[in-house]
């Protein structure tokens, strides 16, 4: 099967360009159970109505969209992804997979597929409101605790319980969701590459073998508040210096221990330029092949900081189903490859829901930046690919 037509892929990403898009050209702003995100949840839901699908929503807020109701004629294969995105993130990643299962679903023959398939859009899989990714899935799969999840705070304070009820959801119903799971036999997520591996191939579409074991910590470092003009340099206590070394270490021991280690994100207090900062809060992003590896980034750093890291989320090796895997490269004569970047397929796979994933090529292998991108002509590859996949695991 080819897919030619590309009017519905066209359509949706044009619908969707504008937004949650910062108009100072610094990307894409879709965080969780915000204004943004209803209006993505608002476009999911009138796509869905357009194709006769009937989108259940879960205990977590994942949107479920289904051609036939699986409760009835049985669990079915869903495939899907996320429309919220990091902050300043590009246009693809996340919505590149709703937007083709969509699209895959109009070049099929609905009549000829044996069972349900549903389109799942995942709420809060990036985290970048309430601090923990794949939020969404980690809810519906019961590994983050509804009380945890409950009492996350964003920047401003506002705790996801506040912001979901906002959003006309009932947090109290937060918890694992076997109503949901049982409807589900099997999950494929089609995704951008976020990485150069299909560029080093000369393939538009992939398969992923494993995602990398993966987590987020926190580091408090505590100092006290002083004059910058007036302390003397003996006399400070600046926990501006533990992060610096913090930092440092980072990238010293992931080189070391064959991993990778980011500080992306940093909270100081006061925040004044003629200010000694009384405290400073890291996040420390560590991935590696081996838990080992990852495992002994996180001490070094914690011991050049002088602080213990507090872990915020944690990964553990995630290999995808290795005979849907299998059947999914042979059918689609794609390459197999692993990736550093965790995703929805992950932990529905690590709850023993048999998922897989098709990465599609990334030109410059950037993601989380407006660089992000794809070409129109590798994304039909990427619709094409997943209709095939829906006709033969459907
Ligand atoms: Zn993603």
């Amino acid at each position: 099967m080819s897919f030619e037509d590309s009017g519905s892929f066209d359509r949706m990403w044009a619908d969707l360009a504008d937004v949650g898009r910062d108009p100072a050209g610094g990307g894409y702003r879709r965080f969780a159970w915000t204004r943004t995100d209803a209006l993505l949840r608002e476009w999911f839901h009138a796509e869905a109505q357009k194709r006769d699908l009937e989108v259940v929503p879960d205990r977590a807020g994942n949107l479920w969209a289904w051609t036939a109701d699986p409760d009835v004629h049985g669990p079915g294969l869903v495939v899907g992804s996320h429309l919220d995105s990091v902050p300043d993130g590009g246009a693809f990643d996340g919505p590149l997979g709703i937007v083709s299962a969509f699209a895959a679903l109009d070049v099929l023959d609905r009549s000829a597929l044996s069972r349900p398939v549903g389109i799942a859009c995942f709420a809060d899989e990036e985290g970048a409101r309430f601090g923990v990714a794949c939020a969404g899935s980690r809810l519906l799969t019961g590994v983050l605790d509804p009380d945890r999840a409950r009492s996350l705070t964003d920047d401003d304070g506002t705790t996801m319980a506040e912001a979901l009820n906002a959003a006309g959801l009932d947090a109290t119903a937060l918890g694992r969701d076997d109503e949901t799971l049982r409807r589900v036999d099997t999950f494929l997520e089609l995704h951008v590459e976020q990485g150069r591996a299909l560029v080093d191939d000369g393939s538009a579409v992939g398969v992923a073998s494993s995602i990398w074991p993966h987590g987020r910590w926190r580091l408090d470092l505590r100092g006290r508040a002083d004059h910058a003009g007036t302390t003397r340099l003996a006399d400070r206590d600046d926990p501006m210096l533990a992060l610096a070394a913090a930092i440092q270490q980072a990238r010293s021991a992931a080189g070391r221990h064959g991993a990778l280690a980011t500080v992306g994100k940093v909270r100081v207090r006061p925040n004044g330029v003629n200010a000694i900062p009384s405290e400073v809060t890291a996040w420390l992003d560590a991935r590696g092949s081996l838990e080992e590896g990852v495992r002994a980034v996180v001490a070094d750093v914690g011991q050049a900081a002088g602080a213990t890291p507090v872990e915020e989320s944690w990964t553990p090796s995630t290999v995808f189903d290795p005979v849907l895997r299998d059947r999914l490269a042979a059918l689609l004569a794609a390459p197999v490859l692993p990736t550093g970047a965790g995703h929805d397929a992950g932990i529905l796979a690590a709850a023993g829901i048999p998922s897989a994933m098709l990465f599609v090529r990334n030109p410059t292998g950037v993601s989380h930046s407006p660089a992000e991108h794809a070409e129109p002509s590798d994304c039909l590859a990427g619709v094409s690919a997943l209709a095939r996949a829906i006709e033969a695991l459907a």
